[in-house]
């Protein structure tokens, strides 16, 4: 009897282990926040652990939300009041990493990736709740902003004190902040032992670790048209980030107005729809995309090689694709039939 009621307690526990790996392995969570649809994906942790993590990212990445909004009452809306008044201000700890990355990032993409452009996206009324309707800004007006040339380099950072010598600089972080608001957010779930999981923020993401006993694969949305263009597997700690004009626009008279501007000619930038980089981390790949969906099918490249990418996907308004070598090697078409790819070195 005693033999029989060791066999029930061990095929018991078997079953109770069977159902807790079936039950844990997979934790997935969603938040609105950042102005944006955000996915928490967990593998492997405790139902408890991964419950706790995401509720601290939520936590976190709300923080950084009002922290770092463009037009509601916030922390960077009041200090670039003073800048554009003359003023020096003392930088919020919570600001002060992305003016940092953002001189370094914009200096490197030779002022293609420009957070100093404020007003020239609040002109295209692109710094708003509701997506605008149109029309366009007046074209003088749009030429007054982009001929004062706000930029980061107008910026005299002295450890946290800032100020600009261009009253029309005016800080906009749209283009680098859900980046690096994914890069605290992993951090946050390893500081709590997290080691295999997703954060994508709107299709900007961040992997760490594994799903299970296979590698992470994670879907690029087709720009034009829904569903899901590529896929990629991840590989250990790796950064994916897209930049795409159908994320925010208005269309006016049949024509298309995108977010991201050009601070070379303050219109919305031309000749591509969407471009996808991989780097180590969500800032630097945030800023990227958005550097070479600027510089365009004519100077990505060099852009890519300054900002030391090697991994980039680019559709142009024609619907070509060019990929990088490192890019192409690791793609996975999720359409039929596969789109023509043109590999490019840089
Ligand atoms: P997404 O919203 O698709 O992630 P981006 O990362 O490219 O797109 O960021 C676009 C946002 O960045 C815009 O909404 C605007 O706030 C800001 N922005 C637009 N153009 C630029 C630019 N040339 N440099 C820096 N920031 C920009
Ligand atoms: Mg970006």
């Amino acid at each position: 009897m005693r033999r029989f009621g060791g066999y029930i307690a061990i095929m018991l526990a078997l079953l109770l282990s069977a159902c807790a790996k079936r039950e844990e392995p997979l934790y997935q969570q969603q938040l609105l926040t950042f102005g944006t649809l955000v996915e928490i994906s967990i593998w492997g942790a405790d139902k408890s652990l991964a419950q706790h993590a995401s509720s601290q990212v939520g936590a976190d990445l709300q923080q950084m939300h009002n922290d770092w909004h463009a037009w509601h009452d916030s922390p960077l809306v009041r200090m670039n009041r003073a800048l554009a008044a003359g003023e020096s201000v003392t930088v919020p700890v919570s600001i002060l990493p992305l003016v940092q990355k953002s001189i370094t990032l914009s200096r490197a993409s030779e002022g293609m990736f420009n957070p100093a452009i404020g007003r020239l996206i609040k002109l295209w009324g692109f710094e708003q709740d509701d997506l605008p309707i149109g029309p366009p800004p007046d074209l003088k007006a749009i030429d007054t902003l982009t001929k004062q040339r706000p930029g980061m380099n107008d910026l005299i950072l002295d450890g946290s004190q800032l100020r600009s010598t261009n009253p029309a600089v005016q800080l906009d972080f749209g283009a680098i902040a859900k980046g690096y608001g994914v890069d605290l957010a992993i951090a946050r779930l390893r500081e709590l032992g997290v080691q295999n999981a997703i954060i994508n923020a709107g299709g900007n993401l961040r992997a760490i670790g594994k799903h299970g006993d296979r590698p992470w694969r994670i879907g690029i949305r087709n720009p034009r048209g829904a569903g899901v263009l590529a896929s990629i597997e991840t590989r250990g700690d790796e950064s994916i980030l897209t930049s795409g004009d159908y994320e925010r626009f208005f269309e006016y008279q049949g024509k298309r107005y995108h977010h991201i501007i050009d601070p070379r000619s303050g219109c919305p930038a031309t000749g591509v729809i969407s471009v996808t980089v991989i780097a180590d981390d969500a800032a630097t790949a945030d800023a990227a995309s958005t550097a070479l969906f600027v510089a365009g099918p004519q100077r990505w490249r060099e852009t890519a090689k300054k900002l030391g990418i090697t991994q980039v996907m680019l559709v142009d308004d024609k619907g070509r694709m060019v990929a990088t070598p490192a890019m192409a090697a690791r793609l996975r078409f999720e359409v039929d039939p596969p789109p023509k790819v043109t590999v490019t070195p840089l």
